[in-house]
This record gives C-alpha cells, structure tokens and sequence, in this order.
C-alpha cells in the first residue's frame, strides 16, 4: 500500500471540509492529491489530468457547492474513461446524483466527522485491496519518533478489519504502537486512526 494515489475532487469551497476529512488519510503511506492543493487556482486545473490518470482511485466531494462545479463532473468523467474507481463523498442523496450512483460511497454527517473518516478509510481499505486472497490488507501508519533526541521511527500496524476496528472505537479501546528506541507509546483513535496521545517510556 505504498506507492497507491488518491485524487481528490473537490469545489473550492470545500477545501477545509475536506482538509479535515481526509487529515488523517494523508499519514498513511500513498499520495493524497487534494485538486485546490496542487493547483493555485481553478483556471489552472486542466493540468491536472496526469494525475487522474496515475491515481488508483478518486474520492468526488458532492456538496451544494460542488454541484455548480464544472471541474468535478469533468474530472469523474474523465477518471470513468480511464477506469479508475470513483468514491463519491456526499452530502445528501441528491448531491450523489446520477452519474455515481453505480457506487455507494461515503455520506457525509457533519455532525460526526469521525464516523465519515471511519467510512472513508473503509471504502479507500476496499478500493486499495490487492487481489487474492488477503481481502483485508495491512495497513500501517509511519512516523517519526516525537520524544527530543530519540532518532526512531514508530510504525502503527493497522491489522484489524474495519468492523473490529469500529468495535473498539465504540468500547473506548485506542490503538497503540511502541517507540523500539526509548519505549515511548504512541495511542490512536481505531476509528479515525488520529493521534490521541504519547506516553512516555521508562528509558
Ligand atoms: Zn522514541
């Protein structure tokens, strides 16, 4: 799961919507594209096309803003002709619209960011499967070690199905992952895979 590419397809008014949907997305090993991230503006978002092409899936954000937006309609066009997988990511069902409607895809709740990363990183994990017969790859989170002086880098496994994962986010239970170098411990949110807190290590 290392070298895979998201695009995303978004208004430019969503930006910080989807900023902070997709902040924890962005730790993960691949290439997150945000379109109004790569480009200084709209008129320049034709150029974008190359990494449409590259991208093994594109997640379209469909909102009320988005719906006047030629530059999404383009780019899903334009990913379904070259056969990359579109995840719509949507307000409400009439935002999802006709030409995704094929896919499920991921509702927004606005008021429950958490539960819409949980199920983007469920349709990215089923998007981002290889074929055979690990339906449920691992996936990991790498970074490096916080405490000052300590030179390590920790990697947070991510071995757990996406419903064992939501089970434990409803009990409580974080994630952790352990600094090899000073025993630090790392805890993560299992649904959002965010980071919750350090705990310091006895070396
Ligand atoms: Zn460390």
């Amino acid at each position: 799961m290392t070298d895979e590419q998201i695009y995303v397809s978004h208004a430019p008014a969503d930006l910080e919507l989807v900023q902070e949907l997709f902040s924890t997305v962005k730790n993960f090993p691949f290439g997150v594209h945000l379109a109004l991230e790569e480009v200084d503006d709209n008129s320049e978002r034709a150029r974008l096309e190359g990494r449409l092409v590259d991208s093994d899936v594109v997640v379209a954000v469909l909102t009320n803003r988005s719906a006047r937006s030629r530059w999404i309609n383009q780019e899903i066009g334009y990913a379904r002709a070259q056969g990359v997988p579109v995840v719509p990511l949507y307000d409400d069902e009439t935002c999802r619209g006709g030409f995704v409607g094929e896919t499920d895809g991921v509702s927004i709740a606005r008021d429950d960011p958490s539960k819409t990363i949980f199920e983007l990183l469920c349709d990215l994990r089923r998007e981002l499967a290889p074929l055979g017969p690990l339906s449920v790859p691992n996936w990991f989170v790498e970074f490096p070690c916080t405490v000052s002086a300590c030179p390590d880098r920790v990697v947070l496994e991510i071995e757990a199905s996406q419903s064992k994962l939501w089970k434990r986010y409803r009990h409580g239970k974080p994630l952790a992952a352990s600094c090899d170098e000073c025993s630090s411990t790392y805890y993560f949110n299992p649904a959002t895979i965010g980071f919750i807190r350090r705990e310091n290590g006895t070396r």
